[in-house]
């Protein structure tokens, strides 16, 4: 087995990764870590909740503590596109590079944040930055930020980043980054169509997947309970008391959804609150922060949470409605059963959704268990099928949907 000294990681990494108590690499971080400290560009699939974020943090900051002279210049671009995860994977990057013997700063750049104290921290002298696209774009426009020096470009969430809805603004980006860079790519879900579109950022990159890729986290236990539409609310909240879930996350399918949820909720006793793309971002991080605190038990929120957020202690996530997009379904669940943790993913299904359900099923290559709970069972009759070319409902999204993915 592969220790975090065989990776030939400077003593003050070793010495951070010890304080966080990571007792050896995961798997991709033991695939990726040489590869990157080597500089080839690598494409890694591996599972949510996997350690990527160290598996390129740590070779990026090696390379920087091998320099001699101090980084002011942006030499690390981490793109992330949720404002979210770029927090979180800053806060990553500033844990493990603490006892680094000379400072690198390290900025996040995300909108719905005063930009000019994010250009008060470039002047100051930045070495990373981890940003989502649109917020550094409007720093390049004004030429406040300088990616002239970037060596390493990473694009977090790399499925995301490079479909449709961000092309543009990568395409963008990618005029103001020198072409003989390092480019890295991490997801939970690296399609071949991805990896086709990856072509034009990288060059030969190594494709790195790791085993239990697309199949569910082993410590994840998945669960569908079939009930009506209108008793959905009755039953979570049955299942939140009688399972006794301290930290339940629930996915809707709306904005509007989240709150209405989250409000009935609350009427009903429990600490609930709704976390969607339309709240100012402070408030996103207070909603977030609470959540992970524990002050909050039940969060309801959009796809917005689906993606890389880490909330260590999360028991319980609850698909109220299920995923638009089969890849979602992996992402949602990889919330819980984080690094090794175990976790109880919930979906809930009733006539109308069996089928979207059973493609999700199909294209995931899972076959979950189906079950009603005492009280809450599902009645009604499934709806005749029409031959034709009835779409599958709720799979379709709408042109904003497919512009941010959400
Ligand atoms: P990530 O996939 O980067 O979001 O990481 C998921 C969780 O695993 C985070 O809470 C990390 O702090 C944690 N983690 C990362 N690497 C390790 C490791 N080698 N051992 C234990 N936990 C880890």
């Amino acid at each position: 087995m592969t220790s975090f000294h065989s990776l030939e990681l400077p003593e003050h990494l070793l010495r951070a990764v010890q304080a966080l108590a990571y007792a050896q690499p995961t798997p991709i971080q033991s695939r990726a870590i040489p590869l990157v400290a080597a500089g080839q560009d690598v494409a890694a699939e591996a599972p949510t909740g996997s350690g990527k974020t160290a598996a390129f943090a740590l070779p990026i900051l090696k390379c920087l503590s091998a320099k001699s002279t101090p980084i002011v210049q942006v030499q690390g671009l981490i793109l992330a596109p949720t404002r979210e995860l770029a927090l979180q994977v800053a806060a990553s990057f500033r844990a493990l590079n603490r006892f680094a013997p000379r400072t690198t700063r390290v900025l996040a750049i995300i909108g719905g944040e005063p930009i000019h104290n994010q250009i008060a921290a470039l002047n100051s002298g930045v070495g990373i930055v981890v940003a989502t696209p649109g917020r550094l774009l409007d720093l390049v426009a004004s030429d406040d930020i300088d990616l002239s020096a970037v060596q390493t470009l990473v694009l977090d969430e790399a499925d995301r980043l490079l479909d449709a809805g961000f092309s543009v603004e990568l395409d963008r980006l990618l005029e103001r980054i020198p072409p003989d860079r390092q480019t890295l790519l991490f997801s939970a879900t690296l399609p071949q169509k991805v990896l086709d579109l990856a072509a034009r950022v990288q060059r030969s990159p190594v494709t790195v997947r790791i085993d239990e890729v697309q199949r569910p986290v082993p410590g994840i236990q998945q669960q569908v309970y079939q009930v009506n539409r209108d008793r959905r609310r009755m039953l979570l909240q049955h299942l939140v008391k009688t399972e006794g879930w301290k930290q339940t996350l629930v996915f809707v399918a709306t904005k509007k959804a989240t709150e209405n949820l989250a409000a009935k909720l609350r009427k009903a006793g429990l600490s609930a609150a709704a976390l969607h793309g339309d709240l100012e971002q402070s408030e996103r991080i207070f909603v977030l922060g609470r959540f992970k605190r524990g002050g909050v038990s039940v969060l309801v929120a959009t796809d917005l949470a689906a993606r890389g957020i880490d909330v260590p202690m999360l028991e319980a996530v609850v698909n109220f409605d299920l995923p638009r997009s089969t890849q979602g379904y992996t992402h949602r669940i990889g919330r819980t059963g984080r690094a090794g943790a175990s976790g109880v993913a919930v979906s809930f299904v009733d006539h109308d959704s069996e089928a979207h359900l059973r493609l999700i099923e199909k294209k995931n290559h899972l076959k979950l268990p189906r079950a009603q709970v005492p009280g809450f069972e599902l009645t009604g009759e499934a709806p005749v099928k029409v031959k034709g070319k009835a779409g599958v409902k709720g799979k379709r999204r709408s042109k904003k949907d497919k512009l941010r993915g959400l």
